[in-house]
């Protein structure tokens, strides 16, 4: 699909697009970026950073893959969102390097919805150890805000366990905007679909679809 066809079915649903370009080269990010495209993710920090040098500096960096804690000073004086939280330690280590940076650094929690174990994410026992330290306004995460969550279903051709793993997703989401954020309007942002699976992401409520083969062509490595 091209750029615009698919820009322009996510804006019919109001769904922010992250061109997930890992592995792809310059040219092809200017590409997109010549086209409007502006949100760009990447899932390895080095790669990021060197991307980050090279293009135009009004682009919003995207971390989407799991974020080692002695890599986050890597990123944090950039990075436009971390949608791969997935430890109250990391958590602690990016506020620290936003303090350092004096940024505040928007953060997603990602939750662990597949059936895969060697996908990352929180339980929801860490996810509600991370959220009482958060609303406690405890002074190790002030430089932190929690926008939202993030989710990979099951790698499966199977639609409804799919939609199951979204929904669920969905439901925790709506949960937590009406009770740990109510009286935050930021927590706004439900990071869920890719390629194979942003439609049915979207039909479940995802505002945030994290798309890269069907936009760049399929990765070789
Ligand atoms: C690679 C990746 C994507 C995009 O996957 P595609 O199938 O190429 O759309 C989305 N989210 C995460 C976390 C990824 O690592």
């Amino acid at each position: 699909m091209s750029y615009l066809d698919i820009k322009k079915e996510l804006e019919q649903h109001q769904v922010e697009l992250v061109a997930v370009s890992k592995t792809k080269p310059i040219e092809s990010i200017l590409a997109i970026y010549e086209q409007g495209q502006r949100d760009f993710g990447e899932n390895k920090v080095q790669e990021m950073e060197a991307k980050y040098q090279l293009l135009p500096k009004d682009i919003r960096w995207h971390l989407i893959g799991h974020l080692q804690k002695n890599k986050v000073k890597y990123i944090a004086p950039f990075v436009y969102l971390i949608h791969s939280v997935d430890s109250l330690e990391l958590l602690y280590e990016i506020n620290k390097q936003a303090l350092k940076n004096n940024r505040v650094l928007d953060v997603l929690l990602q939750i662990h919805i597949a059936r895969e174990e060697n996908k990352f994410g929180l339980d929801k026992t860490e996810l509600i150890e991370i959220l009482d330290v958060y609303e406690a306004k405890n002074p190790g995460l002030q430089n932190i805000r929690i926008r939202g969550l993030m989710g990979m279903a099951t790698f499966s051709d199977d639609q409804e366990f799919i939609r199951n793993e979204f929904n669920g997703l969905r439901d925790l989401f709506r949960f937590l905007q009406q009770s740990y954020f109510l009286s935050d309007q930021s927590f706004s942002l439900l990071s869920m679909g890719m390629s194979s699976d942003y439609r049915i992401a979207i039909e479940a409520g995802s505002n945030m679809v994290r798309i890269g083969s069907l936009l760049f062509g399929n990765r070789t490595s």
